[in-house]
């Protein structure tokens, strides 16, 4: 990786706030000349986290946790460095040099988030145009402003129409293919992964689309749900369906609810209940627990009654309690 200079490192530091960066994350308190809080890194009662605006780093005297608003972010939003560098520099007002951003492993990724934006509008187009499609949304209920909202669109009944709109050359088909976007037969006949199905793109942190969840049309089919595969850009054990928009909505939200499915998480919004999230098929993990509670104080669980709801239930108890402390 082209390496960042110190300087620019610094010149960064200095232009930001770290009381500011850590204080819309954790509820700071003044003491003195810091701001201390419980400890974001470890479980603790009495805070040992402090936080100096004229040192303008962290440190946890109880888990030895310390650093700079670089780090902060990197530990506390899961950023990679760059991604940090790129945060901070966002909120600064400053541009990141432009030769760091030119290695091959850092521009594949750019490519990929560009690809599946590009997936994303070729099925908002074909939304458009598909009357089936917008009548299963009709009669959910979902109006134009959520469908906006949530990006839903609709992968076209066809093994190559994503392929031939996106995937003009061989560099753009491999693209496609790291994406998670293409399936491969067994004699290595490369097709379309989502077809004849509602698509619901999965955006991270930052807004970004990392992935899709597609549901059939036809009750029929199967399966119901299909998501894109674990890719360099998608670990769904640690992503929420629904957390960019959620908070998009409110400057601080109050509580979360965890619902089953894309659909569940649309249609509360739709009903004005806006702090809905659901897993991306699968259980609750321990990632999903700390990325709620890092979000909102309250978390609620919303299941379905049957016999997979009250699994899924079961293994939401098991992921947040051990979890739980004061104000959780
Ligand atoms: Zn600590």
């Amino acid at each position: 990786m082209a390496r960042l200079s110190d300087a620019f490192i610094d010149d960064l530091l200095a232009r930001s706030d770290i009381v500011e960066i850590v204080g819309s994350r954790v509820p700071l308190k003044r003491k003195g000349r810091e701001y201390s809080a419980p400890c974001p890194f470890h479980d603790e009662r009495t805070p040992s986290f402090y936080v100096s605006p004229t040192k303008q780093f962290y440190h946890c005297f109880g888990c030895g946790a310390h650093g700079t608003a670089i780090s902060f972010l990197m530990n506390y939003d899961r950023l990679e460095f760059l991604d940090a560098v790129e945060e901070l520099a966002r909120r600064a007002g400053i541009e990141v040099p432009k030769e760091t951003r030119q290695n091959n492993k850092d521009s594949d990724l750019r490519d990929q988030y560009a690809a599946l934006e590009a997936a994303a509008k070729l099925f908002q187009r074909q939304l458009a145009d598909s009357p089936r499609a917008r009548d299963y949304l009709d009669s959910r209920g979902v109006d134009a402003e959520n469908r906006a909202r949530f990006g839903i669109g609709y992968a076209a009944d066809g093994y190559s129409t994503l392929k031939d709109a996106l995937g003009t050359d061989e560099r753009r088909l491999k693209l496609l293919e790291r994406t998670g976007m293409l399936s491969k037969n067994d004699r290595g006949h490369v097709y379309d992964k989502f077809r004849d199905r509602v698509m619901f793109p999965i955006h991270d942190r930052r807004g970004r689309v990392i992935a899709f969840g597609g549901r059939v049309l036809d009750k029929e089919a199967s399966p119901k749900y299909l998501n894109s595969p674990e890719t360099a850009l998608f670990h769904k054990g640690r992503e929420l369906y629904g957390l960019w928009q959620a908070r998009q909505a409110s400057q601080k939200l109050e509580r979360l609810i965890v619902v089953e499915g894309y659909m569940d998480v649309v249609a509360l919004f739709q009903h004005g209940i806006t702090q809905a999230v659901a897993t991306l098929g699968t259980a609750t993990t321990a990632d999903h627990a700390e990325l709620l509670f890092r979000n909102a104080p309250d978390v609620y669980f919303c299941f379905d009654g049957d016999a997979a709801g009250r699994r899924a239930g079961w293994r939401a108890v098991e992921s947040v309690l051990p979890r739980m402390k004061d104000g959780r």
